[in-house]
């Protein structure tokens, strides 16, 4: 099918969605504040109102469904849901990003329902470590929650890293020795200033380039493995030895020029970029009954309009402070990081 384009040639493929604000844990990235305003929990989409709302996305060109959060596990029933997404013509690919607390219990259920892969957010191995950036207890849980997702068949389990200077920039290799023996992949994330990283600071970003250069003096030469698909975030590299591993350079090196990505919020928001200022309300289309073709025109002539590239435009600012500030964040919690999805 040809896809939608939008004003940069940018096709509509890729669909994050957000399955519930909520988080099991307080990553200091992330949520570093003691309060929140949640979503009121009936304006949550319920399952058959995302399935319908993935049937218009891959009616008009969407592929590939990744679900997020929030932590999209404590969604209850989510094999439910995948089930659901796993049935819909046109979506070749359906991934979930999780901090791994629960994949212990629901990996194998959620492989059986049709999920194909699965992303674990796996920022340290030290334990004390991952309880002073999460404020929460559970490293053992995550691990445990690597192993039973590498048990469950998944075509692929990869660790997602933010590496943050002097927090856990020490752990380059051993996150990809670890990975190794867990036949995963890590990627290593460049820290964002995104909604919700309220304590960024330019001095925290430990960038790719310092990634590299700080694996090649372990490892020796790092090559260039391309991209996987021209429109993913990941750089691809491979050790000498030939393992692969990933860098996401949002910070430094943006690639906002591919990018395919649309969000919906778990109370039906659509956004076209991660650091778009407002959305569009798709439930409210949706709780009125309007028609789904009239609901696909809306997102294509959206997306058709699409000039974002946030990314690019916040590196361009050259010295910045962090995107929103807290007040600006209770104001409107759909500029957080956990209801957006990241
Ligand atoms: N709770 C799930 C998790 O942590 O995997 C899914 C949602 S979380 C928002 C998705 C991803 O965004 C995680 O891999 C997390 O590490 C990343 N993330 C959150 N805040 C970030 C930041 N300020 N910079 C870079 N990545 C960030
Ligand atoms: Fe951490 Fe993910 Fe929760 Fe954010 S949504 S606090 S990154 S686990
Ligand atoms: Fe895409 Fe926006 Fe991220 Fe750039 S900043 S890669 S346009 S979502």
């Amino acid at each position: 099918m040809n896809p939608v384009l939008d004003a940069f040639a940018r096709p509509l493929r890729s669909l994050r969605i957000s399955v519930t604000d909520r988080c099991n844990l307080r990553c200091e990235y992330c949520m570093p504040q003691e309060d929140y305003v949640w979503l009121e929990r009936s304006e949550l989409l319920r399952f058959e109102e995302i399935a319908e709302l993935a049937r218009i996305f891959a009616a008009i060109g969407v592929e590939k469904i990744r679900l997020t959060g929030g932590e999209p596990l404590l969604r209850r029933d989510l094999d439910r849901l995948v089930s659901m997404l796993a049935g819909i013509s046109g979506i070749r690919d359906l991934a979930l990003t999780t901090n791994g607390l629960r994949l212990g219990q629901s990996a194998a259920l959620l492989r059986q329902a049709g999920l194909r892969r699965i992303t674990v957010s796996l920022d340290t191995l030290h334990p004390e470590r991952f309880t002073a950036l999460t404020r929460r207890s559970g490293h053992d849980r995550v691990i445990l929650g690597i192993r039973a997702a590498r048990g469950a068949g998944y075509e692929a389990v990869k660790i997602n890293a933010v590496i943050v200077r002097g927090f856990n920039d020490d752990e380059l290799a051993p996150l990809i020795e670890f990975g190794r023996q867990h036949g995963a992949e890590v990627r290593f994330i460049e820290y964002m200033d995104v909604g919700g990283a309220t304590r960024w600071s330019s001095r925290q970003v430990f960038s790719a380039a310092e990634m590299l250069q700080s694996l090649s003096l372990r490892y020796g030469a790092i090559e260039s493995a391309g991209h996987h698909d021209p429109a993913a975030p990941a750089q691809e590299y491979r050790l000498p030895d030939g393992l692969r591993f990933g860098i996401i350079s949002s910070t430094t090196q943006p690639f906002c020029g591919s990018c395919d990505r649309a969000r919906v919020t778990a109370d039906g928001m659509f956004f076209r970029c991660l650091y778009a200022h407002s959305g569009t309300d798709l439930k409210r289309m949706l709780r009125a009954g309007t028609a789904t073709a009239e609901i696909a025109a809306v997102i294509r002539s959206l997306w058709t309009e699409r000039r974002d590239r946030g990314a690019e435009q916040r590196l361009a600012i050259g010295t910045r402070a962090p995107l929103f500030r807290v007040e600006e964040l209770r104001a409107n919690p759909h500029r957080e990081m956990h209801t957006r999805g990241g």
